[in-house]
């Protein structure tokens, strides 16, 4: 059966664009496939950060996935640093990695755009995932529309390594994404995907009052600058929002409101807030209880840990056996 493995960095809060870009996608699949999500805190260090925030944000994003619907009774969620094969078997990837794959890669070009410098965890990141992914030799991947290249690069390194190492067998199977239906939630400044790096999110656990005084001043359809001139809702990120968290028929009632101008963008956006606490206020609630209960938190995490070392033990036993490093 197929295994699936994801992960999100704690390198903030987990936002909208994570939620209904990723995780939907996980807690639905957790039923039908051998799931593992990892906190990916070895790969929130390559940009600069704060050691005691980061402490916080780990524990918040196990909180936040947990209360999310992910279910510890049926998927392994761990902190990647707690495996340090996740490290292990990255060195051994970097050596069949060529310098200009990673140079290529879209992420990394933004990020180091933003940096004065440019660190070589930063370059390294996607081998280090798909050193994350290949350890539990999964093949199935819940991202979003973002990780596609980095995805790309895991399926090569699989081959490659296969090709030098795998004695005709593909030890590796070459993982393949599961996208959402909002495979890319744009943030609320309408310039760039939500991010956590970018400043433009809606955090899954804010407040109906927090969530209001971002939604209030978000950017619409650029066109429309009166509010008698009709709306185009397809150029509109509330009406993408509309579409994940309202049901079928307020989205039809959105998109004619809005193009026969009926509505103000503040009217729909009031519609959205609505539709958006039918799914969000028992995650804020289930969030809360957790929070209560660090300890079922240490459990969740440290139980996920011992049941992904197993696994990661093995792959790199094979692997360092088939490479005479045994
Ligand atoms: P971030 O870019 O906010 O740091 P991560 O790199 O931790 O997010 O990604 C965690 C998951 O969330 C990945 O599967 C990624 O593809 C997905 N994701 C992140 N941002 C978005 C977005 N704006 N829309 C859809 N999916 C997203």
């Amino acid at each position: 059966m197929s295994r699936i493995f994801s992960g999100i960095q704690p390198s903030g809060e987990l936002h909208l664009g994570n939620y209904l870009g990723a995780v939907k996608n996980w807690v639905q699949l957790q039923h039908q496939h051998p799931t593992i999500i990892s906190i990916v805190d070895y790969h929130a260090i390559t940009v600069a950060y704060d050691p005691e925030l980061l402490r916080v944000r780990r524990r918040e994003m196990a909180v936040s996935l947990l209360a999310a619907g992910v279910d510890p009774n049926v998927a392994t969620v761990f902190l990647q640093s707690a495996v340090p094969e996740h490290t292990e078997l990255q060195w051994i990837f970097n050596t069949i990695t060529p310098l200009g794959e990673l140079e290529r890669q879209t992420q990394f070009k933004d990020k180091s755009a933003r940096q004065e410098s440019v660190n070589a965890g930063l370059l390294m990141y996607p081998v280090l995932q798909a050193a994350d992914i290949l350890l539990y030799r999964a093949d199935l991947v819940p991202v979003g529309e973002d990780q596609m290249q980095h995805l790309e690069l895991s399926r090569v390194i699989a081959r490659r390594w296969n090709a030098a190492f795998g004695r005709g067998e593909d030890y590796f199977p070459e993982p393949q994404a599961v996208l959402t239906p909002t495979r890319r939630i744009m943030g609320l400044d309408g310039q760039a995907k939500m991010s956590k790096s970018m400043g433009n999110t809606i955090g899954l656990l804010e407040t109906r009052d927090e969530i209001w005084a971002k939604l209030r001043p978000a950017v619409t359809d650029p066109a429309r600058v009166r509010k008698t001139d009709p709306g185009h809702p397809d150029v509109c990120n509330i009406y993408h929002l509309h579409k994940a968290f309202s049901p079928p028929e307020t989205v039809k009632h959105v998109y004619e409101q809005c193009t026969t101008a009926g509505w103000g963008c503040i009217d729909c956006k009031k519609v959205l807030l609505e539709s958006m606490d039918q799914e969000l206020v028992p995650i804020r609630r289930r969030a809360a209880e957790l929070r209560e209960q660090p300890q079922r938190v240490d459990e969740v995490l440290a139980a996920g840990a011992t049941a992904c070392r197993a696994i990661a033990r093995q792959t790199v036993a094979d692997v360092r056996e088939r490479m005479g490093l045994d």
